[in-house]
């Protein structure tokens, strides 16, 4: 750990959660312009706040010596490119990008506060940060983070390992994202390229559509979205999927334009 270590908390409860968390680490590590960010092992926990599904938590962490403020920001844009909408307080959300905590910095503001409020009540926000920093301690007062855990209740393990978070069963949203994923795959680029750009992908169904129809209207319509937008797919997440309608963001680099001699 160094001095500039930041810790970012990362949860989802809605659509392909599994393609959400993959499409969230990509585009932190983008945005936030650092190649070796670190990913923590993966929980799923029960909803805080209204009656809601269960949430996937997880955390990143990097080198960051920018302010608290800035990296709010950027949170927060990525929270929106990743399809977050604001409706009731705690209500389920597609992604929520938190500061969890910083080796330095600390910071009780109007709109932030860093470490988080909740850290020290939420184990499904203390485990992934003690798992990337487990000697993490609050710089204000340098309190050991491992401590005020054991004083909270114990939690199962996690439930993905790994940096691609192969172990989840997967969902049919998040199959969608791994066949999105595998036609995007043909290019070569695609390990390779930036999620620069998105582009958004919304198909609704017919009644009564069996799965292999669905799955290969849905190829059809992501071959179709990477050509016309000239886009090396990086990663698709799957932001919404229900009988009638399947939402998805597609993020990858625009391919440059091919010259043709004439
Ligand atoms: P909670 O903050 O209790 O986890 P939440 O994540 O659901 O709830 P949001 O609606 O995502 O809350 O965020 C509301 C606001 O919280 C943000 O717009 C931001 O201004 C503020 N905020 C304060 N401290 C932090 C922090 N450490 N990380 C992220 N947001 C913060
Ligand atoms: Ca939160
Ligand atoms: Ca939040």
């Amino acid at each position: 750990m160094s001095g500039s270590t930041l810790v970012i908390g990362a949860g989802t409860n809605l659509g392909g959660r599994r393609s959400i968390l993959r499409a969230a680490r990509d585009l932190v590590a983008h945005r936030f312009g650092v190649a070796d960010l670190r990913v923590a092992p993966v929980w799923e926990t029960a909803p805080m706040g209204p009656p809601q599904p269960d949430y996937l938590n997880t955390a990143f962490a990097l080198d960051f010596d920018g302010s608290l403020a800035a990296a709010l920001d950027l949170c927060l844009d990525i929270e929106r490119a990743l399809g977050r909408e604001r409706r009731e307080r705690w209500g389920a959300r597609t992604l929520d990008l938190d500061l969890l905590w910083h080796a330095s910095l600390s910071c009780d503001g109007a709109g932030l506060t860093v470490p988080h409020q909740g850290l020290r009540e939420r184990t499904f926000a203390l485990d992934p940060l003690l798992a990337l920093v487990p000697d993490a301690v609050d710089p204000r007062d340098g309190t050991s983070l491992a401590a005020v855990r054991s004083a909270l209740p114990v939690a199962g393990p996690p439930t993905l390992l790994g940096e691609g978070f192969e172990a989840l069963p997967g969902d049919r949203a998040d199959a969608l994202a791994a066949a999105a994923e595998q036609v995007g795959a043909v290019n070569e680029g695609s390990r390779t390229a930036a999620p620069s750009t998105s582009v958004k992908l919304e198909l609704s169904w017919a009644d009564g559509l069996r799965d292999d129809e669905r799955l290969r209207a849905w190829v059809a319509s992501v071959t179709e979205a990477l050509d016309a937008r000239r886009l090396v797919l990086r990663r698709a997440a799957v932001i919404e999927d229900s009988e009638r309608l399947t939402r998805a963001l597609l993020f990858g680099e625009a391919r440059s334009p091919v010259t043709r001699r004439r």
